[in-house]
């Protein structure tokens, strides 16, 4: 039979996961002789089995009897003993810290009887009372699902104009006949006398409380897996208010703002933990405790140093201090800003703590992409409007505009702009790659907008409820009547969600200015550099960049990319080459096509020639058109709208060129293009169009020293595919004297089940995670995350989107056939990933975890996708901080 429960001499700080974060630390800080509280932990796996079962597991009844009884022997007193009871709280505590969503009771013990004892051994009776009545009203609301509003109403009613602390203890023994009352006739039962059947009551509530709305919700926030379950600590009570010489207190070991070491904390006189959160009374500053009683503030501070040195972190502590003697009553490694993490981490190297692989794997590649978001210089000056949800990080300022058109019109006349909308929609798209920012009044951090600009590492805030935003008149009212009209100037904070009236500065981070090749000056700069230069001697992974400009490619090369991963050509074929396009598909001959493709090939081999000169000495991996050509040419609708006209128009015949574009049109058409005539398909029907691309590789190729070009073929479902263009590849190569390697995207999902035969005719794979997701799943890309993923969210279905992180069971089971079928057949088969994916950290863990030897994201992911490459070779397990 498992054992279920642990007394505090038992566990230790690596049990959380059967111990709960809180448990495991209180016996961790016991066992090195620490003051703590006596007591004993029930583990997680007694609640998985109770929340499994809906009973509580065999034995555990005598376990807690035997636990109980030790602790009472240990004190000298029994639970609820009349003259002088052993009184003790029944808290919640799960792995990951989920702060106030489960249930907490404390002073359990207390009955009628009992609480005459605890005012003679106290010699006070008003703490005694004070002590039994909150149990009743925190047992009631939690244990027996009483509304609390009933129990706060009867002591309002009673108080009147007086204050909490004005009630003396005959008041509060009037209160405790009220309260006792309110149970009865809420429950038909009355308020359970006997301490056993108090603790087994609050054991269960505590269980259940894992599954309460709200802490359902959070750890769906949080991503904390569902079925974790909570621990639960049974712990002798010590009380902060028994008088002046009591009281309670939080305390960090250094400022989790700026990791900067010190004394950073909270103390409130006479009074227990819940009154500090609950913000009744005000706190002193942590170093007023040093005047109030500085022996327990000697003592704390000795004990914040060992904490820190025994955890190797900054730990956050809660104490209390009972008539002058100090008690620890929880400690954790404490949650931080991103620019404290950093710090403290070199910090602690400094100090001898930690190593540098250690260090680097402190801190995560989120808090490092926070880091290099453009942020406010100062608000002071600039009016507030409202606060929204912060959606996105960084600073955005500039000219409200309403409409997605409206938003690209005046950015292509060089105007900042923010999209103000109620909510946004794929066709909001064009609009927010325009925008500097993006300001919605509705839905929340899953809501189409957030996850877009999140996606774009563009600046957004959403669901901002106040402001009453209407397209049509282009203004929106903000809260005092404000009205901003289209054209005025407004500011936003995706870090804080505050909105502003008005152009606030904003400056480039310190952070994204290292990037850019500035030297480290500050502290928090030289913290980053020494973890990134660490990262990057432990990686295996490299860290390609998906560009497709010289600019963008230059930038990914300041960013540390090793090479490009993706280089898109379509966005070659538009603007004026768009007209290039439509003659090779109005082409009716061989010849008219070849003309079209030859007027094309030098524009082309000018774009690669760019791109080989900005990464000269890398790798760039060039992939030959990719989307259904119908993207090329104009919109069916507006093109049969032109020519009708034209032919009603009288004795005016529409345009010869228009007319053909328009059946052409009419013939491309696709109700599914994602799924249609695209990638390698186009390719194998377009005679000539990737030969002229593969030509005009050749001869960029031939221009640039040192240029190593890789040419890859999209959307491949079957080996013949890839070798019918490899034929023509190979000659075209041989022809220039040109070397490249051929490989291919694999994106199908029979791509990756048939690896081991495509890898005959490809010499690298690189893994295109957005289309083999929506392939995997059936999920539309464009459509899908704006219809429906914010109730999949909701409900749990997934996480995060896959679109987002890699879906390690469905998309990323096909990555791993494909990476071990692929290398079976070829050993050394290059292998990487150019999906969006490659730059979100837990995919780059999990792309280091199957082997690829690269991961290529966006020039801006580069740093990230380096650190976490790095904390992945550190670490396999991820360092948690929830
Ligand atoms: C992919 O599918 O993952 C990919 C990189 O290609 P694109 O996004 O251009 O379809
Ligand atoms: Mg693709």
């Amino acid at each position: 039979m498992p054992k279920y429960v642990y007394d505090f001499t038992e566990g230790n700080k690596d049990l959380k996961d059967l111990l709960g974060g809180k448990g495991a630390n209180l016996a961790e800080m016991t066992n090195i002789g620490l003051p703590v509280p006596p007591g004993f932990t029930i583990t997680t796996e007694a609640c998985r089995h109770y929340l499994g079962h809906g009973g509580m597991p065999d034995g555990l009844e005598g376990e807690i009897g035997e636990h109980l009884a030790a602790l009472e022997a240990r004190m000298g007193k029994r639970l609820g003993q009349a003259d002088d009871p052993l009184l003790v709280s029944v808290r919640s505590g799960a792995k990951f810290s989920m702060p106030g969503m489960m249930e907490t009771v404390l002073n359990i013990g207390l009955n009628d009887d009992s609480v005459l004892g605890l005012a003679k051994q106290s010699g006070n009776d008003r703490f005694a009372w004070d002590s039994y009545r909150r149990l009743i009203q925190m047992f009631g609301k939690t244990v027996l699902g009483i509304d609390g509003e009933l129990f706060e109403d009867a002591m309002d009613a009673l108080k009147g104009e007086r204050d909490d602390t004005d009630l003396d203890a005959a008041d509060l023994q009037r209160l405790v006949e009220t309260f006792k009352g309110i149970v009865r006739e809420r429950t038909g039962r009355d308020f359970p006398a006997d301490p056993r059947e108090q603790m087994d009551l609050a054991v269960r509530a505590v269980f259940d409380s894992w599954n309460a709305p709200r802490a359902i919700l959070y750890r769906r926030q949080e991503r904390i897996p569902a079925d974790l379950g909570t621990a639960v600590n049974v712990v002798a009570m010590v009380f902060g208010n028994m008088g002046p010489d009591s009281g309670t207190g939080v305390a960090f070991t250094r400022d989790p703002g700026s990791g900067r070491q010190g004394v950073y904390g909270d103390y409130l006189r006479n009074a227990q933990g819940e009154d500090v959160v609950a913000g009744i009374r005000n706190t002193v500053p942590l170093q007023e405790l040093e005047t109030i009683n500085p022996e327990a503030y000697r003592e704390l501070l000795d004990i914040m140093a060992t904490l820190e040195r025994h955890y190797r972190d900054l730990c956050d502590i809660e104490f209390t201090i009972e008539r002058g003697k100090l008690w620890m009553l929880q400690t954790r490694v404490g949650k931080r800003t991103a620019a404290a993490a950093f710090c403290i981490a070199t910090q602690l190297v400094d100090e001898g703590l930690i190593d540098m692989d250690e260090a680097v794997t402190r801190v995560t590649g989120d808090q490092l992409a926070q880091l290099m978001f453009p942020r406010f210089a100062a608000t002071a000056g600039n009016r507030r409007l409202t606060t929204g949800m912060n959606a996105s990080p960084g600073a955005a300022a500039g000219r409200a505009v309403f409409s997605s058109e409206r938003a690209v019109e005046l950015a292509g006349q060089g105007e900042a702009v923010i999209l103000v909308r109620r909510e946004t929609n794929p066709d909001d798209l064009a609009g927010m790659i325009a925008a500097h920012g993006v300001l919605t009044s509705r839905g929340g951090k899953t809501s189409h907008a957030a996850v877009v600009a999140r996606g774009m590492g563009k600046t957004c805030v959403c669901g901002a409820e106040e402001l009453e935003v209407d397209p049509h008149a282009r203004r929106f009212t903000a809260p005092g009547g404000i009205v901003v009209n289209e054209g005025d100037v407004i500011s936003i904070d995706g870090g804080t969600g505050a909105v502003y009236l008005g152009e606030v500065p904003v400056t480039a981070s310190p952070v994204a200015r290292y990037f850019e090749g500035e030297p480290a000056e500050d502290e928090l700069v030289r913290a980053v550099d020494r973890i990134m230069t660490h990262a990057d001697s432990a990686r295996r992974l490299a860290v390609r960049a998906n560009a497709d400009t010289p600019e963008d490619a230059a930038r990914a090369r300041r960013y540390g990319a090793q090479g490009i991963g993706l280089c898109r050509t379509e966005h070659m074929f538009l603007g004026e080459r768009r007209r290039l396009v439509e003659d090779l598909i109005l082409a009716t001959t061989p010849e008219e096509r070849q003309a079209a493709l030859d007027a094309l090939e030098p524009l082309q081999t000018g774009d690669f020639t760019g791109i080989f000169t900005a990464m000269r000495g890398l790798p760039v991996t060039i992939r030959l058109i990719d989307p259904p050509l119908h993207e090329f040419l104009p919109d069916l609708t507006d093109l049969a709208v032109k020519v009708a006209l034209a032919e009603e128009r009288a004795g005016e015949a529409a345009d010869d060129r228009d007319r053909r574009l328009l059946d052409a049109v009419k013939r491309l058409h696709e109700q599914n293009p994602m799924l249609g005539l695209r990638g390698v398909r186009l390719g194998l029907t377009i005679p000539g169009l990737f030969a002229m691309q593969v030509r005009a590789i050749a001869t960029a190729a031939r221009r640039v020293e040192d240029a190593r070009a890789e040419i890859m073929i999209p959307l491949v479902g079957a080996v013949q595919e890839l070798e019918i263009v490899r034929e023509e590849a190979e000659g075209i190569l041989a022809e220039a004297g040109v070397e490249a390697a051929i490989g291919t995207m694999i994106e199908v999902p029979r791509a990756a089940l048939t690896a081991g035969q495509i890898a005959e005719a490809a010499e690298f794979f690189s893994f295109g995670t957005n289309d083999l997701t929506q392939m995997t799943w059936g999920f539309s890309r464009d459509d899908v995350e704006s219809a429906f993923f914010g109730r999949y969210l909701d409900l749990g279905v997934f996480g995060v989107s896959p679109f987002e992180s890699v879906d390690r069971e469905g998309v990323g089971r096909l990555m791993r056939i494909a990476v071990e079928e692929g290398r079976r057949t070829r050993p050394d088969l290059k292998l990487g990933i150019c999906g969006e994916h490659g730059g979100d950290p837990d995919s780059v863990h999990f792309c280091h975890e199957i082997g690829l030897d690269y991961v290529s994201c966006s020039p801006f992911r580069i740093a990230v996708a380096r650190l976490e490459a790095g904390r992945a070779a550190l670490t396999c397990a991820e360092s948690d901080t929830r």
